[in-house]
């Protein structure tokens, strides 16, 4: 057998790919081995609209946030980010609350920002209760595409068809084996499997089972605007949970959809990915609750939506995400659980403790 990888990441959406960037930058010795069942980006990540908002809803999120932005604007993953401005739509003296929950300052719109408002977003609705304000250095958005691109200039080692059914310590490793029997040997292991759960996971004859959590379905709606920049300023209406991200011709627009369940995603094998499609598709109902979420604050770009994106994400109680090491898991084994909606906001900081965990008891 070969020799045993340093870390074994299993699963490449932004936690496993933010894991693996980040372990190789602190331990540039190391052989780093990112395993997935399918081609990276297939996943929560690669349905993301992957804004990084700089805001928490706890302290401990917040210091993750604060974190992560730090690190995404730092090698290497400043190369997959761009900085983006944001408006913020509140109820009028929500300067205190607001600032509660960022990790960076707001300040009323400036006339010049709320007349581009007026012109990326025709026939939008503020209520004269509410006021603009600005966020001019907190946002970013990350390409999720640029960012797994990232492993191969970093040297680590993508293995795309590895369907993980079991990790079993064997001495002084851990073996991952595959849904075709193959075997991976690692010194270290990183579950980061999202919303599939963990595959099933043994030391000394022990079981280790995931937290208790859910799975909740994030959706976004896709409006055709021509006029659309990609420098347009994102809008977030924090009380209706809406967020309009404008692209190359086009608004994303990020919904909050009602849709939970109480499994996670069975893991597949390679095989059967063709038929996956049918569990998430961006279907008729999910048009409606886009369409009637985005019509209380812009009728006119409700009515042009004609599709849109959603896909499956982690959900654990309190909405904090979790790092965690399997008991007395010599050589280490450590989960990373994302949090609703937030994995990309906090990947880096995540993949930090994540690394620390793998040499503390
Ligand atoms: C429409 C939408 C919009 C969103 N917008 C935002 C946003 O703006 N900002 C934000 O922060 N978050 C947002 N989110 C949430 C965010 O995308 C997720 O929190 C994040 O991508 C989760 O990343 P992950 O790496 O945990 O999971 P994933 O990206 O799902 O990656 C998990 C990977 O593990 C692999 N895997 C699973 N099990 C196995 C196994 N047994 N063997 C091998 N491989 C396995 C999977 O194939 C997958 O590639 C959004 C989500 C959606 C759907």
């Amino acid at each position: 057998m070969t020799r045993p990888a340093d870390l074994a990441v299993v699963g490449g959406g932004v936690l496993g790919v933010s894991l693996a960037l980040r372990a190789r930058s602190l331990y540039p010795s190391w052989s780093i081995t990112v395993v997935d069942q399918q081609p990276l980006g297939r996943g929560a990540t690669g349905h993301s609209l992957a804004v990084v908002a700089p805001s928490g809803h706890t302290p401990y999120v917040r210091a993750l946030a604060t974190r992560s932005a730090e690190l995404y604007r730092s090698p290497p993953w400043r190369d997959a980010v761009r900085p983006r401005r944001a408006l913020l739509v509140a109820p009028q003296g929500s300067e205190a609350l607001l600032g509660e929950q960022l990790t960076t300052a707001v300040a009323p719109a400036t006339p010049a920002g709320l007349e581009h408002l007026g012109t990326a977003y025709e026939s939008l609705f503020i209520a004269p209760t509410e006021s603009v304000y600005a966020v001019e250095n907190g946002f970013l958005q990350v390409d999720p595409v640029i960012l797994s691109a990232l492993l191969t200039p970093s040297r680590v080692e993508v293995v795309d068809d590895f369907t993980v059914v079991h990790c079993r310590r064997s001495g002084l490793h851990w073996d991952l084996t595959s849904d075709c029997a193959r075997v991976l040997r690692a010194e270290r292991v990183a579950l980061c499997t999202g919303p599939w759960g963990d595959p099933e996971s043994i030391a000394d004859g022990v079981p280790w089972g995931g937290p208790p959590g859910s799975t909740k379905r994030v959706a976004a709606l896709h409006v055709p605007r021509p006029g659309a920049a990609d420098d347009d300023p994102l809008l977030v209406f924090p009380q209706d949970n809406l967020l309009l991200s404008p692209g190359e011709r086009r608004v994303a627009v990020s919904f909050l959809r009602t849709g939970t369940r109480s499994a996670p995603l069975p893991v597949r094998s390679a095989a059967e990915w063709s038929s996956f499609g049918a569990d998430v598709p961006f279907g008729a109902d999910d048009l409606v609750e886009g369409r009637a979420a985005l019509a209380v604050r812009c009728p006119e770009m409700a009515g042009q939506a004609v599709s849109g994106q959603a896909f499956w994400d982690t959900y654990l109680p309190g909405s904090e995400p979790r790092v965690e090491r399997a008991p007395g898991s010599l050589p280490p084994l450590v989960r990373i659980s994302g949090a609703a909606g937030s994995g990309v906001r906090l990947a880096p900081a995540l993949a930090d403790e994540a690394l620390a965990r793998l040499f503390s008891r």
